[in-house]
């Protein structure tokens, strides 16, 4: 297929799966949403991107499709080896969704794309880690300016780092990962647990608990900042980065949340020592179609 102005970028979150018509500048022509379904199989997921890649007929004019899906994704082979919140195991997700949509596709880890569009932005460093929190936790590390994904595939696995030997269950098997507590799902459940009301607008409810003093707000926020300051001081220990990048539903929010986070992360970190710049992502989840047309350019699928 020629190449065009136009890719469609998809993001396959726990919560939300997400479809955008992306121009070469970064312009999002169409964008649509609907919810993960459940159980999340892989075919129920390429159905309900179908029917958001129908309901306009601008998709169309798409050369590509770009996929930011979570967990251990092998982009080279197109297969993710292993998602804990969807279940998926080696699913070849690729192969599946150029089968349905008859045009190339690309797949990626949905933080690793998320980090190449804010590697693409002016902002950007050529030593940073990008922290996006949503409904999982995880990490872009960048190192002298290219993604760095380790042996395994599992470089950046922030959200499944141990925060609370005596936490709860984790999708993952182990207990109190770090996404237990400073995921969507944590958060809620940490609020739920105090307060007895159910979180049925999140994170708005939580932002604005916070705000007003709600104290079941501020332990859920204090919860939170205890563990990403403990796990995050280890990866800037180990990565020295220049700028830290807060990305995802509940990163964006950073300023808001800064205060139960940062004082602990500043005595985590060896006295003396230059600290990284922490910053909200300014893309918020414009980020990963920029990271999608950066990835669509290398593949030679849109014009630059
Ligand atoms: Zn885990």
């Amino acid at each position: 297929m020629p190449h065009s102005k136009y890719i469609v970028a998809i993001d396959i979150g726990g919560t939300n799966v997400r479809t955008y018509l992306v121009e070469t500048n970064g312009a999002i022509i169409v964008h649509h949403r609907d919810l993960t379904p459940s159980p999340p199989s892989p075919t129920k997921v390429i159905n309900v991107v179908d029917n958001l890649l129908r309901s306009d007929h601008r998709y169309q004019d798409a050369s590509a499709l770009i996929v930011g899906v979570p967990g251990l994704v092998d982009s080279e082979m197109g297969i993710v080896r292993k998602n804990s919140n969807l279940s998926w195991v080696d699913v070849p997700f690729a192969k599946l969704a150029q089968e349905k949509w008859s045009r190339p596709v690309l797949i990626e880890n949905d933080v690793r794309l998320h980090t190449l569009g804010e590697l693409a932005s002016s902002t950007a460093s050529q030593n940073m880690l990008c922290v996006v929190i949503g409904t999982g936790v995880a990490m872009g590390i960048v190192v002298n300016g290219q993604i760095y994904k380790g042996s395994h595939l599992i470089a950046g696995e922030l959200g499944h780092l141990t925060v609370d030997t005596h936490g709860v269950l984790c999708g993952c098997g182990k207990m109190g990962c770090l996404e237990t507590v400073c995921g969507v799902r944590g958060l809620s459940r940490l609020y739920s647990q105090c307060s007895g009301e159910i979180v049925s607008d999140f994170p708005r409810q939580l932002i604005d608990g916070l705000s007003m003093g709600n104290t079941c707000a501020v332990e859920a926020w204090r919860y939170l900042g205890e563990g990403l300051a403990w796990a995050l001081s280890a990866a800037i220990a180990l990565f020295d980065p220049e700028k830290v990048i807060m990305g995802g539903g509940l990163g964006v929010f950073y300023p808001a949340w800064k205060g139960y986070f940062w004082p602990l992360l500043d005595s985590y970190l060896i006295p003396g020592t230059l600290r990284p710049q922490i910053l909200p992502s300014a893309l918020g989840e414009q980020a990963v179609t920029y990271g999608a047309i950066s990835l669509a350019r290398s593949a030679g699928w849109m014009e630059t």
